[in-house]
């Protein structure tokens, strides 16, 4: 019995995969979060490691073509020992130590993955920008994050140095280029030359480990820090029930990694279950490279923001056969009912849609196996306590509006931000009694499904009714001349605003007589929904102004509207 004792632990030692019952039930608050965790250690070099004893083949951990023939794969033992020595970089010639912070702005390149992996092994912050920003936008990043460091490409290096001066945090600019540039440090060069061991720094669940800047939606990004423990653990169960993955999974995260969307898709939902991270750098955003990608690479899962899927729509799919495609995903903004059938017709897919911020990550969800039912943000994720309260924070019975909000007991979920970065006020105005108040407004139906809104600025108040933004572009997108909508309110003398919509039209459309396409799209909007919240201003536009991460900035049009009274 000794022997067979010993023996059942050995094997358990050694193959159990990671500590999944515990993450799993860390993630459901029902233990407590460890003292110490860093996803690096703890999950990335346990991966490595069943990797190593696993016979047969294995999944590589990150899988990166850019479609010009250029290709790396590597397993979780190289992603490990190319971090390791990435680390060394950062904490050798860098200068960088535990608590600093560094900007991070690249393109869809495997350093970008490494460069996470290696912050995370040495305990310096990350701040994730997108290749999108400008040098005013660095700038202002530079500044309000005291980040001492940047690392960037060619790109973006001359907008760095025509601001640096202004910078008085920035001790070190790292390029990741092949020629070299004066005052930077070559990131090859000095790979090559590092160490290749690296002891990962032991760090606190609470402690530091990343600064998101919000999407800027509604006014200049926030800073969001979260910690080892929020994103490291926070993420588990959703990439295992949301994401529905496994190790024999590839998932296809297109978003930009910069934002809180990659860092669920392209780092912690698919690695923290062992899943391989499929990457196509793609310059520019191209339907028919994303139907050919899926054609020719074994994806099983996709990931992208509502307007992704919105825009991909507008093709005939019928001439692709996805090879492996069988679970799709999105978040990020509301996705319209008829965006999802069109994609169901078309592809047999469903998409389960998330809803989350860079706060909190993921708020609600569609899990697989749960009753969709479209056009809602499905039902609260785990560890959330998801309820609709008034202004005083009390609780609305089901199918009145309100604030969508969280309940905080006396100690906050483990898997919330820690913070806005030098914010207090903001941080402490978050929270109403007892709950942490989303900003955005929806409902709750008898079963527990939460139905979104808009955000709380852009409900429509007109003639009294409360119109939600979201529900009028849906009505408007099944007509088939919208390929886009966007709804606002606009001033109006009698009844105070009125609704208008800006509409992107589909391209067999444009070339049709404007105000009768409006008229017939009102009556139809009359038609599909109640008919108060018919938009009764309509613009044709060539695009919708959006941010970077592809969200629609309805407060723009907005203020345009106001403005010109
Ligand atoms: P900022 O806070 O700077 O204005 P942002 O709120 O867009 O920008 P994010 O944290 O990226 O920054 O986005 C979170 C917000 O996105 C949510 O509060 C919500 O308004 C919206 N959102 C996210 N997912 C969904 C979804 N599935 N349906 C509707 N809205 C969503
Ligand atoms: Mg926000």
């Amino acid at each position: 019995i000794q022997t067979l004792r010993r023996l059942f632990h050995q094997y358990h030692k050694t193959f159990a995969p990671l500590n999944f019952s515990d993450y799993e039930a860390i993630g459901r608050c029902e233990k407590q979060v460890p003292e110490y965790f860093n996803f690096a250690s703890d999950v990335l070099d346990k991966w490595s490691q069943i990797e190593k004893e696993r016979k047969g083949p294995s999944n590589p951990a990150l899988w990166w073509i850019n479609g010009k023939g250029d290709e790396i794969k590597w397993s979780f033992g190289e992603l490990g020992f190319l971090s390791q020595k990435v680390a060394n970089v950062l904490s050798g010639p860098c200068s960088l130590q535990r608590g600093d912070r560094v900007l991070v702005i690249l393109p869809r390149i495997p350093e970008w993955w490494l460069l996470n992996v290696a912050c995370m092994r040495t305990g310096v912050i990350i701040i994730p920008g997108t290749t999108q920003l400008t040098a005013q936008d660095i700038c202002y990043r530079l500044l309000a994050s005291k980040a001492k460091c940047i690392i960037t490409t060619d790109a973006l290096a001359p907008a760095v140095d025509s601001v640096a001066s202004k910078c008085q945090f920035l001790k070190t600019k790292l390029i990741v280029s092949e020629s070299s540039r004066a005052e930077w440090l070559n990131f090859s060069d000095l790979l090559k030359a590092a160490p290749a061991v690296h002891n990962c720094v032991k760090t606190k669940s609470q402690d530091p480990m990343v600064i998101y800047f919000t999407s800027g939606t509604t006014g200049s990004p926030k800073m969001v820090e979260h910690s080892y423990g929020s994103f490291g653990l926070g993420f588990f169960l959703c990439g295992r029930y949301w994401m529905d993955l496994t190790p024999s999974d590839i998932m296809w995260n297109i978003s930009d990694p910069a934002w809180v969307k990659g860092a669920a898709g392209s780092i912690f939902g698919p690695w923290s279950q062992g899943t391989c991270v499929f990457v196509h750098a793609m310059p520019q955003f191209d339907p028919r490279g994303i139907f050919n990608t899926l054609c020719r690479y074994p994806v099983t899962t996709l990931c992208s923001a509502p307007t992704v899927y919105r825009m991909l729509v507008q093709h005939d799919l019928s001439r692709y056969a996805f090879k492996t495609l069988r679970h799709c995903l999105t978040g990020g903004e509301p996705l319209n009912p008829e965006v999802m059938a069109q994609w169901k017709r078309q592809t047999g897919l469903t998409i389960y849609e998330g809803y989350g911020q860079t706060e909190i990550g993921v708020i609600c969800v569609n899990m697989k196996g749960m009753k969709i039912k479209p056009g809602s943000l499905g039902k609260a994720a785990p560890p959330y306590n998801v309820q609709i309260i008034d202004g005083n924070g009390s609780v609305l019975p089901p199918g009145e509006e309100g604030d969508i909000a969280i309940k905080v007991d006396a100690k906050r979920p483990f898997t919330f931000f820690t913070r806005y970065v030098g914010d207090p006020v903001k941080t402490a105005s978050t929270i109403r009694g007892n709950f942490y108040v989303t900003g955005d407004r929806g409902s709750m139906d008898e079963d527990g499904y939460i139905w979104f809104m808009g955000r709380s600025d852009d409900v429509i108040i007109s003639s009294g009714y409360r119109i939600g933004p979201f529900e009028v572009e849906s009505a408007l997108t099944e007509h088939p001349a919208v390929a886009e909508a966007a709804v606002v309110s606009s001033p109006d003398p009698i009844r105070g605003e009125v609704v208008k919509a800006f509409v992107v039209l589909s391209p067999s459309f444009k070339s049709q007589d404007p105000n009768k396409l409006a008229c017939e799209l009102q009556e139809h909007v009359k038609k599909v929904t109640a008919p108060y919240k018919y938009p009764r201003k309509i613009e044709f536009v060539q695009q919708l102004p959006k941010t970077i991460s592809g969200k629609i900035r309805r407060n723009e049009l907005r203020n345009k509207e106001w403005r010109q009274i």
